[in-house]
Protein backbone atom coordinates (compact mmCIF):
# COMPACT_ATOMS: atom_id res chain seq x y z
CA UNK A 1 0.00 0.00 0.00
CA UNK A 2 1.17 3.91 -0.59
CA UNK A 3 1.21 5.81 1.45
CA UNK A 4 -0.39 8.34 -0.85
CA UNK A 5 -3.87 8.67 -1.55
CA UNK A 6 -4.90 8.16 -4.68
CA UNK A 7 -7.02 10.01 -7.67
CA UNK A 8 -8.44 8.40 -10.82
CA UNK A 9 -9.19 9.78 -13.55
CA UNK A 10 -12.11 9.18 -15.28
CA UNK A 11 -10.64 7.79 -18.56
CA UNK A 12 -8.37 4.80 -19.00
CA UNK A 13 -6.08 6.72 -21.66
CA UNK A 14 -6.81 10.44 -20.53
CA UNK A 15 -4.93 12.04 -23.44
CA UNK A 16 -3.24 15.13 -21.67
CA UNK A 17 -1.84 12.65 -18.65
CA UNK A 18 -0.77 10.18 -21.13
CA UNK A 19 1.32 13.40 -23.43
CA UNK A 20 2.72 14.55 -19.85
CA UNK A 21 0.50 17.79 -19.45
CA UNK A 22 0.97 18.15 -15.61
CA UNK A 23 -2.44 19.59 -15.11
CA UNK A 24 -5.40 17.40 -14.01
CA UNK A 25 -8.25 19.58 -14.41
CA UNK A 26 -11.47 19.03 -12.34
CA UNK A 27 -13.63 17.21 -15.01
CA UNK A 28 -11.32 14.70 -15.56
CA UNK A 29 -11.61 13.16 -12.09
CA UNK A 30 -13.47 9.91 -11.72
CA UNK A 31 -12.63 9.76 -7.68
CA UNK A 32 -11.32 12.07 -5.56
CA UNK A 33 -8.48 11.06 -3.27
CA UNK A 34 -8.91 11.06 0.44
CA UNK A 35 -6.52 14.57 0.99
CA UNK A 36 -5.88 17.92 2.07
CA UNK A 37 -4.71 21.16 -0.18
CA UNK A 38 -1.28 20.42 -0.44
CA UNK A 39 -0.94 16.70 -0.19
CA UNK A 40 1.01 15.04 -1.88
CA UNK A 41 -0.94 12.36 -4.26
CA UNK A 42 -0.41 9.58 -6.30
CA UNK A 43 -2.86 9.52 -9.70
CA UNK A 44 -3.78 6.71 -11.80
CA UNK A 45 -6.10 5.90 -14.78
CA UNK A 46 -9.53 3.95 -14.45
CA UNK A 47 -7.79 0.65 -14.91
CA UNK A 48 -5.87 1.52 -11.52
CA UNK A 49 -1.87 2.12 -13.54
CA UNK A 50 -0.64 4.22 -11.81
CA UNK A 51 0.46 7.34 -14.06
CA UNK A 52 2.17 9.72 -11.38
CA UNK A 53 2.39 12.09 -8.32
CA UNK A 54 1.39 15.55 -7.75
CA UNK A 55 0.03 18.23 -5.48
CA UNK A 56 -3.55 18.07 -4.80
CA UNK A 57 -5.96 21.18 -4.51
CA UNK A 58 -9.73 20.06 -4.88
CA UNK A 59 -10.54 23.86 -4.51
CA UNK A 60 -8.56 24.91 -7.61
CA UNK A 61 -10.25 23.82 -10.93
CA UNK A 62 -6.56 22.54 -11.59
CA UNK A 63 -7.29 19.71 -8.82
CA UNK A 64 -3.38 18.03 -9.28
CA UNK A 65 -0.61 19.22 -10.56
CA UNK A 66 1.70 16.39 -11.22
CA UNK A 67 5.52 16.75 -11.01
CA UNK A 68 6.64 13.30 -11.27
CA UNK A 69 5.54 11.04 -14.12
CA UNK A 70 6.26 7.52 -13.61
CA UNK A 71 4.87 3.95 -13.44
CA UNK A 72 6.54 2.81 -9.78
CA UNK A 73 5.50 3.53 -6.36
CA UNK A 74 7.61 6.19 -5.06
CA UNK A 75 8.06 8.33 -1.79
CA UNK A 76 9.14 11.67 -1.60
CA UNK A 77 12.02 12.48 1.31
CA UNK A 78 14.31 14.84 1.49
CA UNK A 79 16.64 12.85 -0.68
CA UNK A 80 14.13 13.29 -3.34
CA UNK A 81 13.49 16.63 -3.44
CA UNK A 82 17.43 17.73 -3.00
CA UNK A 83 18.28 15.46 -6.37
CA UNK A 84 15.43 17.74 -8.11
CA UNK A 85 17.12 20.66 -7.11
CA UNK A 86 20.88 19.37 -7.50
CA UNK A 87 19.60 18.35 -11.09
CA UNK A 88 17.85 21.57 -12.05
CA UNK A 89 20.94 23.43 -10.45
CA UNK A 90 23.48 21.43 -12.25
CA UNK A 91 22.32 22.29 -15.93
CA UNK A 92 21.12 25.60 -15.22
CA UNK A 93 24.65 27.14 -14.21
CA UNK A 94 26.33 25.58 -16.89
CA UNK A 95 24.73 27.93 -18.92
CA UNK A 96 26.08 31.04 -17.72
CA UNK A 97 29.65 32.12 -16.97
CA UNK A 98 29.35 33.67 -13.45
CA UNK A 99 32.03 36.62 -14.32
CA UNK A 100 29.29 37.62 -17.47
CA UNK A 101 25.83 36.54 -15.34
CA UNK A 102 25.30 36.20 -12.13
CA UNK A 103 21.09 36.21 -12.40
CA UNK A 104 18.91 33.37 -13.82
CA UNK A 105 15.99 31.66 -13.11
CA UNK A 106 17.15 28.36 -11.51
CA UNK A 107 13.43 26.78 -11.15
CA UNK A 108 10.64 27.73 -13.83
CA UNK A 109 7.63 26.02 -12.51
CA UNK A 110 6.62 23.44 -15.02
CA UNK A 111 9.08 24.26 -17.72
CA UNK A 112 11.48 22.80 -15.47
CA UNK A 113 9.29 19.75 -14.25
CA UNK A 114 8.53 21.39 -10.95
CA UNK A 115 4.60 22.64 -10.57
CA UNK A 116 4.02 25.38 -8.19
CA UNK A 117 7.31 27.14 -7.41
CA UNK A 118 10.15 29.87 -8.90
CA UNK A 119 13.40 30.22 -7.93
CA UNK A 120 15.67 33.02 -9.28
CA UNK A 121 19.28 33.77 -8.39
CA UNK A 122 20.79 37.16 -8.04
CA UNK A 123 24.31 36.60 -7.63
CA UNK A 124 24.52 34.93 -3.71
CA UNK A 125 20.48 35.25 -3.03
CA UNK A 126 18.07 32.80 -4.19
CA UNK A 127 14.34 34.34 -4.27
CA UNK A 128 11.75 31.71 -4.17
CA UNK A 129 7.70 32.08 -5.11
CA UNK A 130 5.50 29.90 -3.59
CA UNK A 131 2.60 29.67 -5.81
CA UNK A 132 0.55 26.59 -4.14
CA UNK A 133 0.07 25.01 -1.16
CA UNK A 134 1.85 22.32 -2.28
CA UNK A 135 5.00 23.94 -2.30
CA UNK A 136 4.05 25.94 0.39
CA UNK A 137 4.68 22.26 2.53
CA UNK A 138 7.87 21.86 0.48
CA UNK A 139 9.31 25.50 1.81
CA UNK A 140 11.42 24.40 4.86
CA UNK A 141 12.86 21.69 2.99
CA UNK A 142 13.42 24.15 -0.12
CA UNK A 143 15.09 26.39 2.04
CA UNK A 144 18.05 24.22 3.27
CA UNK A 145 18.48 22.78 0.11
CA UNK A 146 19.34 25.87 -1.15
CA UNK A 147 21.69 27.23 1.52
CA UNK A 148 23.27 23.71 0.90
CA UNK A 149 23.47 24.45 -2.91
CA UNK A 150 25.60 27.14 -2.00
CA UNK A 151 23.56 30.20 -2.09
CA UNK A 152 23.95 32.71 1.00
CA UNK A 153 20.56 34.13 1.50
CA UNK A 154 17.11 32.67 0.52
CA UNK A 155 14.23 35.03 0.27
CA UNK A 156 10.26 33.40 0.18
CA UNK A 157 8.73 36.35 -1.66
CA UNK A 158 4.73 35.43 -1.50
CA UNK A 159 2.04 37.63 -3.22
CA UNK A 160 -0.90 38.56 -1.76
CA UNK A 161 -3.31 37.74 -4.37
CA UNK A 162 -1.55 34.58 -5.36
CA UNK A 163 -2.12 33.31 -1.38
CA UNK A 164 -5.69 34.07 -1.86
CA UNK A 165 -6.52 32.57 -5.48
CA UNK A 166 -4.10 29.00 -4.07
CA UNK A 167 -4.87 29.19 -0.70
CA UNK A 168 -0.89 29.69 0.20
CA UNK A 169 -0.81 31.44 3.73
CA UNK A 170 2.37 33.15 4.21
CA UNK A 171 4.09 36.30 4.29
CA UNK A 172 7.13 37.65 2.50
CA UNK A 173 10.78 36.69 4.79
CA UNK A 174 14.29 35.18 4.88
CA UNK A 175 14.44 31.60 5.00
CA UNK A 176 18.23 33.03 5.54
CA UNK A 177 19.71 35.53 7.53
CA UNK A 178 18.39 39.35 6.13
CA UNK A 179 20.19 40.28 3.37
CA UNK A 180 20.63 44.22 2.73
CA UNK A 181 19.44 45.78 -0.38
CA UNK A 182 20.10 46.27 -3.32
CA UNK A 183 21.72 43.57 -4.61
CA UNK A 184 24.50 44.47 -7.29
CA UNK A 185 23.90 41.70 -10.28
CA UNK A 186 25.44 41.42 -13.53
CA UNK A 187 23.92 40.19 -16.58
CA UNK A 188 25.92 39.98 -20.01
CA UNK A 189 28.36 42.15 -18.17
CA UNK A 190 26.65 44.90 -17.60
CA UNK A 191 26.18 45.70 -13.78
CA UNK A 192 22.82 46.58 -12.18
CA UNK A 193 20.49 46.82 -9.37
CA UNK A 194 18.06 44.56 -8.01
CA UNK A 195 15.99 44.90 -5.09
CA UNK A 196 14.42 41.77 -4.57
CA UNK A 197 11.95 43.39 -1.03
CA UNK A 198 10.74 45.91 -2.97
CA UNK A 199 11.21 44.93 -6.26
CA UNK A 200 8.61 43.50 -8.57
CA UNK A 201 7.88 40.02 -9.19
CA UNK A 202 11.02 38.42 -8.19
CA UNK A 203 13.05 41.89 -7.79
CA UNK A 204 13.66 41.81 -11.98
CA UNK A 205 12.66 40.42 -15.26
CA UNK A 206 15.46 38.17 -16.09
CA UNK A 207 13.39 36.75 -19.22
CA UNK A 208 14.11 39.54 -21.43
CA UNK A 209 18.09 39.00 -20.85
CA UNK A 210 19.07 37.43 -24.92
CA UNK A 211 16.39 40.17 -25.78
CA UNK A 212 18.20 43.17 -24.09
CA UNK A 213 21.07 41.89 -25.68
CA UNK A 214 19.90 42.38 -29.32
CA UNK A 215 18.64 45.80 -28.50
CA UNK A 216 22.48 46.41 -27.47
CA UNK A 217 23.72 44.88 -30.27
CA UNK A 218 21.60 47.30 -32.54
CA UNK A 219 21.88 50.71 -30.75
CA UNK A 220 24.78 52.02 -31.99
CA UNK A 221 24.46 56.18 -32.63
CA UNK A 222 20.39 55.12 -32.80
CA UNK A 223 17.54 57.30 -30.50
CA UNK A 224 16.26 54.88 -27.95
CA UNK A 225 12.72 54.98 -26.40
CA UNK A 226 12.60 52.04 -23.46
CA UNK A 227 8.60 52.14 -22.69
CA UNK A 228 7.63 50.38 -19.46
CA UNK A 229 11.36 50.29 -18.90
CA UNK A 230 10.94 49.54 -15.20
CA UNK A 231 14.63 49.47 -14.09
CA UNK A 232 16.18 50.23 -17.32
CA UNK A 233 17.65 46.71 -18.37
CA UNK A 234 17.07 47.46 -21.92
CA UNK A 235 17.92 51.06 -21.32
CA UNK A 236 21.43 49.74 -19.70
CA UNK A 237 22.36 47.18 -23.18
CA UNK A 238 21.23 50.47 -25.44
CA UNK A 239 23.81 52.80 -23.54
CA UNK A 240 26.11 50.06 -23.61
CA UNK A 241 25.76 49.67 -27.11
CA UNK A 242 26.50 53.11 -28.08
CA UNK A 243 22.90 54.80 -28.63
CA UNK A 244 23.50 58.94 -28.84
CA UNK A 245 20.15 58.84 -25.99
CA UNK A 246 17.59 56.92 -24.51
CA UNK A 247 14.66 57.96 -22.83
CA UNK A 248 12.86 55.34 -19.91
CA UNK A 249 9.69 55.53 -19.27
CA UNK A 250 7.88 53.65 -16.37
CA UNK A 251 4.63 54.95 -14.21
CA UNK A 252 6.63 53.26 -11.12
CA UNK A 253 8.61 55.86 -9.36
CA UNK A 254 10.76 53.28 -7.42
CA UNK A 255 11.42 51.94 -10.90
CA UNK A 256 12.47 54.84 -12.40
CA UNK A 257 14.79 55.98 -9.15
CA UNK A 258 15.88 52.65 -9.25
CA UNK A 259 17.34 52.94 -13.08
CA UNK A 260 18.76 56.43 -12.57
CA UNK A 261 20.18 54.87 -10.51
CA UNK A 262 21.56 51.87 -11.93
CA UNK A 263 23.00 53.93 -15.10
CA UNK A 264 24.91 56.54 -12.63
CA UNK A 265 26.10 53.02 -11.48
CA UNK A 266 27.22 51.60 -14.98
CA UNK A 267 28.09 54.75 -17.18
CA UNK A 268 27.89 57.71 -14.68
CA UNK A 269 27.01 60.26 -17.17
CA UNK A 270 25.38 58.92 -19.66
CA UNK A 271 23.11 60.29 -22.72
CA UNK A 272 19.58 59.36 -20.49
CA UNK A 273 16.18 60.95 -19.63
CA UNK A 274 13.86 58.85 -17.17
CA UNK A 275 10.09 60.13 -17.19
CA UNK A 276 7.75 58.64 -14.36
CA UNK A 277 4.96 58.58 -16.71
CA UNK A 278 2.32 56.40 -17.78
CA UNK A 279 3.48 55.21 -21.70
CA UNK A 280 0.06 56.06 -22.86
CA UNK A 281 0.16 59.56 -21.93
CA UNK A 282 4.06 59.79 -22.80
CA UNK A 283 2.91 58.19 -26.23
CA UNK A 284 0.46 60.68 -27.40
CA UNK A 285 3.11 63.55 -27.19
CA UNK A 286 6.23 61.55 -27.66
CA UNK A 287 8.61 63.09 -30.07
CA UNK A 288 8.83 61.27 -33.98
CA UNK A 289 12.66 61.01 -34.17
CA UNK A 290 13.03 57.99 -32.66
CA UNK A 291 15.30 54.52 -34.53
CA UNK A 292 14.29 52.40 -31.60
CA UNK A 293 11.24 51.77 -29.52
CA UNK A 294 10.57 49.04 -26.82
CA UNK A 295 7.38 48.26 -26.18
CA UNK A 296 7.43 45.70 -23.29
CA UNK A 297 4.13 46.18 -21.31
CA UNK A 298 2.93 44.05 -18.07
CA UNK A 299 0.63 41.55 -18.84
CA UNK A 300 -2.49 42.94 -20.01
CA UNK A 301 -4.67 39.93 -19.91
CA UNK A 302 -4.47 38.23 -16.25
CA UNK A 303 -6.73 35.67 -17.11
CA UNK A 304 -9.15 34.29 -19.89
CA UNK A 305 -11.45 36.66 -19.79
CA UNK A 306 -9.69 39.72 -20.12
CA UNK A 307 -8.19 38.52 -23.65
CA UNK A 308 -10.47 40.82 -25.52
CA UNK A 309 -9.64 44.38 -23.84
CA UNK A 310 -5.79 43.69 -23.74
CA UNK A 311 -6.15 42.58 -27.06
CA UNK A 312 -6.98 46.49 -27.55
CA UNK A 313 -4.41 47.50 -24.99
CA UNK A 314 -1.73 46.06 -27.08
CA UNK A 315 -2.72 47.11 -30.87
CA UNK A 316 -3.41 50.88 -29.33
CA UNK A 317 0.19 50.68 -28.07
CA UNK A 318 1.90 49.35 -31.00
CA UNK A 319 -0.68 51.52 -33.49
CA UNK A 320 1.32 54.50 -31.05
CA UNK A 321 4.50 53.17 -31.86
CA UNK A 322 4.29 52.12 -35.22
CA UNK A 323 2.36 55.97 -36.32
CA UNK A 324 5.31 58.06 -34.60
CA UNK A 325 8.52 55.70 -35.54
CA UNK A 326 11.17 57.25 -38.03
CA UNK A 327 11.14 55.95 -41.49
CA UNK A 328 13.29 53.04 -41.72
CA UNK A 329 13.25 52.71 -37.07
CA UNK A 330 13.03 49.29 -35.21
CA UNK A 331 10.35 48.28 -32.66
CA UNK A 332 10.83 45.27 -30.31
CA UNK A 333 7.07 44.12 -29.22
CA UNK A 334 6.58 42.18 -26.43
CA UNK A 335 3.48 40.87 -24.37
CA UNK A 336 4.00 38.39 -21.32
CA UNK A 337 0.18 37.25 -20.94
CA UNK A 338 -0.18 33.65 -20.53
CA UNK A 339 -3.36 33.82 -21.99
CA UNK A 340 -2.41 35.30 -25.52
CA UNK A 341 -0.85 33.09 -27.52
CA UNK A 342 2.29 33.57 -30.64
CA UNK A 343 -0.62 33.56 -33.59
CA UNK A 344 -3.09 36.08 -31.65
CA UNK A 345 -0.02 38.38 -30.65
CA UNK A 346 0.82 38.59 -34.34
CA UNK A 347 -2.26 39.10 -35.38
CA UNK A 348 -2.85 41.71 -33.12
CA UNK A 349 0.25 43.34 -34.35
CA UNK A 350 -0.90 43.04 -37.48
CA UNK A 351 -4.00 44.55 -36.58
CA UNK A 352 -1.66 47.93 -35.52
CA UNK A 353 0.05 47.61 -38.44
CA UNK A 354 -2.60 48.00 -40.88
CA UNK A 355 -4.25 50.94 -39.17
CA UNK A 356 -0.69 52.76 -39.00
CA UNK A 357 -1.00 52.12 -42.63
CA UNK A 358 2.90 51.95 -43.12
CA UNK A 359 5.40 49.03 -44.41
CA UNK A 360 6.35 46.95 -41.63
CA UNK A 361 8.11 43.74 -41.82
CA UNK A 362 9.34 41.23 -38.61
CA UNK A 363 13.02 41.18 -38.53
CA UNK A 364 13.40 38.42 -36.06
CA UNK A 365 10.72 36.51 -33.43
CA UNK A 366 11.75 36.38 -30.10
CA UNK A 367 11.22 34.15 -26.98
CA UNK A 368 12.19 33.55 -23.03
CA UNK A 369 15.94 32.36 -22.88
CA UNK A 370 16.94 28.51 -22.15
CA UNK A 371 16.82 29.06 -17.96
CA UNK A 372 13.05 30.06 -18.82
CA UNK A 373 12.62 26.14 -20.36
CA UNK A 374 9.75 25.78 -22.04
CA UNK A 375 7.87 22.19 -20.97
CA UNK A 376 6.99 20.79 -24.27
CA UNK A 377 3.97 18.74 -22.79
CA UNK A 378 2.78 22.15 -21.29
CA UNK A 379 2.49 24.66 -23.70
CA UNK A 380 1.50 27.51 -21.10
CA UNK A 381 4.98 27.67 -20.56
CA UNK A 382 5.84 29.46 -23.30
CA UNK A 383 4.66 32.99 -22.05
CA UNK A 384 7.08 35.42 -23.77
CA UNK A 385 6.63 36.36 -27.33
CA UNK A 386 7.87 38.90 -28.67
CA UNK A 387 8.58 40.83 -32.55
CA UNK A 388 11.36 43.08 -33.85
CA UNK A 389 9.79 44.98 -36.27
CA UNK A 390 10.95 47.37 -39.70
CA UNK A 391 8.50 50.08 -39.78
CA UNK A 392 9.27 51.88 -43.52
N1 LIG B 1 11.19 45.94 -19.65
C1 LIG B 1 11.41 45.75 -18.23
C2 LIG B 1 10.25 45.02 -17.57
C3 LIG B 1 8.91 45.67 -17.71
S1 LIG B 1 7.75 45.16 -16.54
C4 LIG B 1 12.74 45.05 -18.01
O1 LIG B 1 13.40 44.63 -18.99
O2 LIG B 1 13.15 44.92 -16.86
C5 LIG B 1 6.44 46.26 -16.80
C6 LIG B 1 6.64 47.66 -16.24
O3 LIG B 1 5.56 48.46 -16.70
C7 LIG B 1 6.64 47.80 -14.73
O4 LIG B 1 7.82 48.44 -14.34
C8 LIG B 1 5.43 48.70 -14.40
O5 LIG B 1 5.71 49.64 -13.36
C9 LIG B 1 5.24 49.42 -15.70
N2 LIG B 1 3.88 49.90 -16.03
C10 LIG B 1 2.72 49.23 -15.94
N3 LIG B 1 1.71 49.96 -16.49
C11 LIG B 1 2.26 51.11 -16.93
C12 LIG B 1 1.74 52.26 -17.61
N4 LIG B 1 0.46 52.35 -17.93
N5 LIG B 1 2.60 53.26 -17.93
C13 LIG B 1 3.91 53.18 -17.59
N6 LIG B 1 4.45 52.10 -16.98
C14 LIG B 1 3.63 51.09 -16.65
Amino acid sequence: MSQYPTLVLKSGRDRSVINRHPWIFSGAVKELPKANTGNIIRVTDNQHTLLGYGFFDPKSQITCRIFEFTKEERSFDHTYWTEKLTAIHTWKTALFDPKQTNAYRLVHAEGDHFPGIIVDIYDDTAVVQILIKGTENLKDEIGSILLNLGFSYVYFRIKQSTGKLEDVAEQSHWYSEPRSMPIEIIENGIRMLVDVKKGQKTGFFLDQRENRRIVGELSKGKKVLNTFSYTGGFSLYALAGGATLVDSVDSSAAAIELCDENVRLAFGDAPHRSFTEDVFDFLKKMETDYDIIILDPPAFAKNARSVENAAKGYKNLNLQAMRKIKNGGLIFTFSCSQHIDKELFRKIVFGAAADAARPVTILRQLTQPEDHPINIFHPESEYLKGLLLRVG
